[in-house]
């Protein structure tokens, strides 16, 4: 949907409200009282009432826009811009084309819809092949951090570690022309995180990755376990300048994702990083929905009750 098309189809806030209320009934509206899935729609008052127990929820409730009090429209404004722009945009930017007053609302709208995006790719489980490694992405150093001593590399205040996971394929020699890579990619999944421990890697990769996967990795000492969250481990001494041929798609996608942060983002929180990686991920891994995008995020919208949190001064 290109903006023409988006301002005739939404041009106020009825036609959005309109929207919602037909992707909630589609998704479905669940009490969450009594648990109950079948509700009068009282138009009057712009809520759902459950026909078991009457309790009555806004339209918003139990949503994205849970508890928000931006326009519906402020939300399908943005919902456009993230899934119909190829780089991100900032929340300042946002502010000043929504002509907006307040800046926080329309940051912590951006990061609920980004935490949304998440909750929607949590779903997925990794399958198949998998690259695995990790990456380090610039951050401002940490509150409690600050006034120490700034290590440099890899142990940085100013570095904060994310895991990169990628379904990646070999491509058959049938297929080799279509592709310019040896390898084809899937999903991905990237996850800031603490520490290289073992303790904090497993958890996440049997989340994640589904148990008849093979991964394959560099040699580190984190993924020692491995053997026994997956089928197959394939852990390899990987020199620097092979990484890109041995694990390709992990590090296109950290350098990807590397890139369009520090074009838009500046003095990145190490809190919200995983915030950004999760709109990076989400578009990444429905880079060919095309204009259902839109239609994929009003979905995850209304399925999920915002829980992002944050505070104002
Ligand atoms: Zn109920």
């Amino acid at each position: 949907m290109n903006l023409v098309d988006f301002i005739s189809e939404f041009p106020d806030e009825a036609s959005c409200k309109a929207r919602w209320k037909a992707y909630r009934d589609k998704v479905g509206v669940i009490c969450p009282k009594c648990g109950c899935r079948e509700h009068y729609w009282k138009s009057d008052k712009e809520s759902y009432e459950c026909k078991q127990c009457q309790y009555r929820q806004s339209l918003r409730a139990n949503t994205v826009m849970h508890r928000s009090q931006l326009p519906f429209r402020y939300w399908f404004i943005t919902m456009h811009l993230l899934t119909s722009t190829k780089k991100s945009f900032s929340a300042k930017e946002l502010q000043r084309q929504l002509g907006h007053n307040n800046y926080n609302p329309i940051w912590a709208m951006l990061h609920k819809l980004r935490m949304a995006m998440g909750k929607r790719d949590a779903r997925y489980e990794l399958k198949g092949m998998i690259e695995l490694d990790e990456g380090f992405f610039s951050t401002e150093t940490k509150v409690g951090e600050k006034g120490k001593k700034v290590k440099r590399g890899r142990g940085s205040q100013k570095k904060t570690k994310v895991l990169v996971m990628a379904e990646s394929e070999p491509v058959d020699d049938q297929k080799k022309k279509r592709y310019k890579k040896p390898r084809k990619v899937n999903h991905i999944k990237m996850f800031a995180i603490d520490d290289l421990k073992a303790a904090t890697i497993d958890p996440i990769v049997s989340e994640n990755v589904a148990e008849e996967s093979t991964v394959n990795t560099d040699n580190s000492t984190s993924y020692t376990n491995f053997d026994k969250l997956v089928k197959a481990h394939r852990p390899k001494v990987i020199p620097k300048e092979k990484v890109g041929e041995l694990l390709p798609w992990v590090h296109i996608a950290i350098s990807n994702a590397k890139r369009l942060l520090l074009d838009i983002y500046h003095d990145l929180k190490p809190e919200y990083l995983q915030s950004y990686l999760n709109e990076f991920c989400y578009k990444f891994n429905r880079r060919y929905f095309g204009n259902d995008l839109f239609d994929r995020l009003l979905i995850a919208g209304v399925s999920y009750k915002n829980e992002f949190r944050y505070n104002v001064k």
